[in-house]
């Protein structure tokens, strides 16, 4: 009789494709992670995470692929490295996550975290326009693609703009064509 794994999926029954895909896409050697946890322990957003790093880990190498990709914990992610600092094989999981984002993006896998994934794009956008973050049009872009007009973001916003931490106006580099030729190398298909 087979051997019943945790979440109901049975030995032989995952997308074994997903480690190797995860693993080329990501560069981390995945398949090195011994479940110490400390990756786990050190994470400043484990605790807002519906999958812990180290069980993320594990359900990629047992090709959970919709439960992974599908899941709140790789929107949490803040690429602090503290995981990659600890890890004993060096298994970087701020990298992974990136990874883990795209992916999902590119396969069309209903956002867990959508007001996440919204000021990502609104982040990237600003980047996009002038090759550097301009807060007040940032945020301007999360309020208009999130309409979140009550929540906490906008107000925090305010206060900073009125403070003078944000400036009214953005400043761009002077290499836009570089910034242009980055982003359509990054966005080309894999
Ligand atoms: S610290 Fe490294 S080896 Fe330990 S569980 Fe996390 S990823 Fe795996
Ligand atoms: S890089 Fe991401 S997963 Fe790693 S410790 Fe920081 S927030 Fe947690």
């Amino acid at each position: 009789m087979k051997e019943m794994w945790e979440g109901g999926l049975r030995l032989g029954e995952g997308d074994f494709s997903f480690l190797e895909e995860v693993r080329r896409r990501s560069g981390e050697h995945l398949d090195l992670c011994y479940q110490c946890m400390k990756c786990t322990a050190g994470c400043p957003t484990a605790p807002y995470m519906d999958i812990k790093p180290h069980q993320l880990i594990r359900m990629i190498q047992m090709g959970r692929r919709g439960e992974v990709l599908g899941s709140g914990a790789i929107w949490f992610c803040v690429y602090c490295q503290t995981c990659g600092t600890r890890c004993p094989n060096e298994i970087h999981i701020g990298v992974l996550m990136d990874a883990l984002r795209e992916m999902a993006v590119g396969e069309g896998v209903e956002v867990k975290e959508r007001r996440i994934h919204l000021l990502h794009e609104a982040f990237i956008q600003s980047v996009r326009r002038g090759g550097r973050v301009h807060e007040v049009t940032m945020l301007m872009d999360y309020v208009l693609r999130s309409r979140d007009l009550m929540k906490d973001s906008l107000g925090s916003g305010v206060k900073l703009f009125l403070k003078g931490k944000f400036p009214l106006f953005p400043s761009f580099v002077k290499e836009r064509e570089e910034i242009r030729r980055i982003f359509e190398r990054c966005t080309k298909k894999q």
